[in-house]
């Protein structure tokens, strides 16, 4: 039988991340992945799909020049799937190709099969031909992520009721849609269909969407969602899903309400893929949805060298923290000194428009009791606004009005997924109002909206600006740890291991 010092079971951002690190210091390493290629959910079916269908339909439609050149601006009439499926094919086979690349360079061994356990230091790998293997690792990283939750009651059939993998191989475009689930995935899809001039309804049964996002930039973006004339059934459960004779679907609302349409997209919530992974012969269990428990700084299960990364422990369940906690989970397993992640990590909402968001809203300073000041920008107060033809998107920084430090950075608009990573660099490094106040912005950019928020801020602090900040170590926000404890707390653990 091989032994491995890392067994790592998934090749998606969690499993890559971690086998390169434990590579990189000098380990043996095997990735086992089930999938055809290697690059898990956030390459095949998840993150890279749904932003290439997205980054496509955007050029296709001429979506991001209608501001000048009016609603009925087309690049191309006539947009077909096999448009969108196209540029999609291309960027994923060169996504694979990096990745065998890193695996190859940093000599990574990968296997393709089906891995589960026999005992908590040992695997049997299925391959596709039906031999078995069975291989041990000193320590075992779990980053099998998730799969769409197919509820027995939806009639689903890969063509016209889908759930989010599905939904990359259509045939034609739909002329309407109903999107269930407002989550991100949901959301995401809903609104790129829309840029498609699909017309689209969304249901879910909660009465507000994308909660842990700052209620003013989910109000302002529902906001443009409804003007261009995308139906939201909020509150509103979805009870009965029938395919029709004549080839359309029928949703019916708890309200009575029945909506016929060209297609579903069912995406209301993923489970862990856990269940074939023999997690007794473990010693684990996983919970209702699939997902395994950790702890949270070193991503060790309750069994000692059996590691979860990813996806399959839950929230904030995106490709760029799963990545984050697999090489983190690598580190501690080969007993590596770990830092910590910074508390603050950017959240993207590749919707059209973009979200994005880092840092306390403004719900959360209320509760917390921390006294605050905002600062806003609409994109359209920027010169390079005017020279995009944005009409909509802006820009809300929240700042402590004790410490003057930046506490959120929360913007909806074009290009808000990179622009909040300036937001993001100053809230880490514990900024202040000052940062945006006094430095200088190239011009013109959509970044000099931090200058115009910061301003903004500045302005309504009145005179709490004149007083010094407060320089007591702060106990209005959770702030991130500094380098000096992050150091103390791996050295405690690298003794303790
Ligand atoms: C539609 C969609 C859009 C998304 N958009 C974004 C985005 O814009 N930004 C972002 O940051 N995140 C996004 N995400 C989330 C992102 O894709 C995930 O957070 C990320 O893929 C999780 O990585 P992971 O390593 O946990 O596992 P995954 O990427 O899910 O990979 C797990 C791998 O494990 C393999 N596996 C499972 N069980 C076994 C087994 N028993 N044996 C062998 N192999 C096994 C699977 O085949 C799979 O390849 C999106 C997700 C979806 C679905």
């Amino acid at each position: 039988m091989n032994q491995y010092d890392l067994i790592v079971v998934g090749s998606g951002p969690a499993g890559r991340r971690a086998a390169i690190q434990a590579a990189k210091l000098d380990k043996k390493v095997l990735v086992v992945e089930q999938g055809r290629r290697v690059g898990g959910v956030s390459v095949h079916t998840g993150t890279i799909p749904s932003k290439t269908l997205r980054e496509t339909a955007l050029n296709l439609s001429g979506w991001r020049e209608r501001g000048f050149y009016g609603q009925s601006y087309r690049v191309k009439q006539e947009i077909s799937a096999e448009d969108l499926r196209r540029r999609l094919l291309i960027t994923l086979d060169h996504e694979v190709e990096v990745l065998e690349h890193q695996f190859s360079r940093n000599r990574v061994q990968h296997i393709r099969g089906k891995a589960s356990f026999v005992a908590p230091d040992t695997m049997q790998i299925v391959k596709d031909d039906d031999d078995i293997i069975h291989v041990s690792g000193k320590s075992i990283l779990l980053a099998v992520g998730t799969r769409p939750y197919r509820p027995e009651s939806i009639p689903f059939d890969n063509k016209t009721v889908l759930d989010s993998d599905e939904l990359l191989e259509i045939h034609s475009l739909p002329r309407s849609m109903v999107v269930i689930g407002a989550g991100v995935i949901g959301i995401e899809y809903a609104t790129i269909f829309s840029a498609l001039d699909t017309a689209v309804t969304v249901i879910d049964p909660k009465s507000t969407m994308l909660d842990f996002i700052d209620k003013e930039i989910v109000e302002d973006f529902t906001y443009q969602l409804r003007d261009r004339n995308m139906k939201l059934l909020l509150g509103q459960k979805a009870e009965k899903v029938e395919k029709l004779p004549d080839g359309k679907v029928a949703v019916t609302v708890d309200s009575g309400r029945k909506i016929i349409t060209d297609m579903v997209l069912y995406a209301a919530g993923r489970m862990g893929a856990t269940d074939t992974l023999n997690l007794a012969a473990a010693g684990l269990e996983a919970d209702s949805r699939g997902r395994l428990r950790v702890n949270p700084e070193t991503f060790e299960t309750s069994v000692p060298g059996i590691f979860a990364a990813g996806d399959v422990v839950g929230f904030p369940s995106l490709a760029s923290t799963s990545m984050e906690q697999g090489r983190i989970a690598a580190r501690v397993a080969v007993g590596a000194i770990a830092m910590e992640p910074q508390k603050y990590f950017p959240y993207g909402i590749y919707a059209v428009p973009e979200i994005s968001t880092c840092g306390l809203t403004e719900e959360e300073m209320k509760e917390r009791g921390i006294p605050y000041e905002c600062g806003i920008a609409r994109f359209r107060e920027t010169s390079r606004g005017h020279i995009m033809g944005l009409d909509t998107g802006m820009l809300k920084l929240i700042f402590s009005l004790k410490t003057r430090r930046l506490l959120g950075v929360h913007i909806v608009g074009e290009g808000a997924t990179e622009l909040v990573h300036i937001g993001q660099a100053v809230l880490n490094l514990k900024g202040t109002v000052e940062y945006f106040v006094e430095n200088t912005f190239n011009y013109p950019t959509l970044a000099e909206a931090y200058k115009i928020a910061g301003l903004d801020a500045w302005n309504r602090m009145g005179e709490k600006k004149d007083a010094p900040a407060d320089t007591v170590k702060l106990t209005d926000t959770t702030t991130s740890t500094t380098v000096e404890e992050s150091v103390k707390s791996e050295k405690k653990k690298a003794s303790s291991k």
